[in-house]
């Protein structure tokens, strides 16, 4: 099948127009034409092979939306001109433990990613910004048409990373929360801690984001710079998640837990971070992380979304801009979440 969208040649190299072909639709899979796909920081990483190991040319994007245009004999979840999602991984053993426990994308086979991963059959994935993929229906998600289509598509990625850890570490209306960055996970993860119940403080670098935090659910804003105003709040979060894309002191946080309190990290810096065994020995407190969430979680989030009418404050952006996309986003501006109108993908 033919495929066109944009890729990145090397490490160094802007995103360019690439035309490549995908695997015709097995009897268990689904061809959705792509309408959105989110721009996630993770896409800049490793098109930038910040984390080391990309593989090249790469056809970033795992937040995609759009709608089912073909299906295999066997696929029973969509039909064709149904509305559809794909997040982050696309295949997992789905025998495993981890599999087993919706928790794919902890498959101990190692789940295949949207892009820059080799699939099960040695295949390089190509991801969102194109038009089209092919997916088996099991990653494959519904999407509600009452929510703004485009704005759905963050949910795939910033959504469930921040869903899942906050419904792990059962977060309600007893917990105080802090969510540190507010980019495109740290806005959503403000969203739900706040929808969910929490006393929400949102920790950020960027003066100018004060107001928007709060309108987003924070009941406190915190400039991280303004050590007294960090200080107030020690020994006292549930959970914080540190949605920072770049290396920073997590010490600072870790001293504002509670008794049995957690640091979770989401953000993924390309290099290691540094803890002081007395930020962590105190209050008995522990460092975690977590990545997306597993399929039926991730389908259980965007449902909640449609209820509670929940999508991503966005900024809609066109192929030709990407490159500059790229750019306002490592200088943190873009309220909260860009995503690319696939529409404006040159014909051939
Ligand atoms: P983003 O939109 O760029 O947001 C990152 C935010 O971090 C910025 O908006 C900024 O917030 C803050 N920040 C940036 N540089 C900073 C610095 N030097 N010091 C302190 N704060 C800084 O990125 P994103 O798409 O939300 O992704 C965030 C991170 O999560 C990335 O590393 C990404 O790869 C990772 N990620 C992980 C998973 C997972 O499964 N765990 C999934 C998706 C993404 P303020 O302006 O408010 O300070
Ligand atoms: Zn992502
Ligand atoms: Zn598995």
């Amino acid at each position: 099948m033919k495929s066109r969208g944009y890729a990145v040649h090397d490490k160094k190299s802007p995103l360019v127009p690439f035309s490549f072909e995908r695997r015709e639709p097995g009897a268990s899979e689904v061809v959705v034409e792509i309408a959105y796909s989110g721009i996630c920081h993770s896409d800049i990483h490793q098109a930038r092979d910040e984390w080391g190991g990309s593989i090249y040319p790469m056809v970033p994007g795992h937040e995609i939306v759009g709608h089912v245009t073909a299906v295999g004999s066997n696929v029973k979840k969509f039909k064709v001109g149904d509305l559809a999602a794909v997040g982050v991984i696309v295949d997992s053993c789905r025998e495993c433990e981890n599999c087993k426990a919706d928790e794919q994308q902890y498959c101990l086979k190692g789940a295949v990613e949207t892009y820059n991963k080799r699939d099960y059959s040695g295949q390089v994935t190509y991801g969102g910004y194109a038009n089209n993929i092919v997916v088996h229906e099991y990653y494959v998600h519904s999407v509600s048409p009452k929510l703004n289509l485009a704005a759905v598509a963050p949910l795939l990625c910033a959504g469930i990373t921040t869903y899942s850890p906050l419904r792990h570490w059962k977060v309600g209306k007893n917990s105080k929360v802090g969510v540190v960055g507010l980019g495109g996970l740290g806005h959503m993860g403000l969203k739900f801690a706040h929808s969910f119940g929490a006393h929400v403080v949102q920790f950020t670098t960027s003066e100018n984001k004060i107001e928007d935090a709060k309108k987003l659910g924070a009941d406190e804003v915190v400039v991280t710079k303004d050590a007294a105003a960090v200080a107030k709040h020690t020994g006292s979060f549930d959970i914080i998640l540190d949605c920072v894309s770049a290396p920073h002191d997590v010490n600072q946080y870790l001293n504002l837990l509670r008794l049995n309190g957690t640091l979770c990290l989401v953000g993924l810096p390309e290099t290691p971070l540094s803890v002081a065994p007395f930020s962590v020995v105190a209050n008995r407190r522990s460092l975690a992380g977590s990545g997306i969430g597993g399929m039926n979680q991730t389908q259980e989030m965007l449902d909640y979304c449609a209820e509670h009418n929940i999508v991503s404050d966005i900024e809609l952006t066109s192929v030709d801009k990407l490159n500059e996309a790229y750019e306002r986003v490592l200088k943190s501006d873009v309220k909260y979440r860009f995503v690319i109108d696939m529409a404006t993908l040159p014909k051939s």
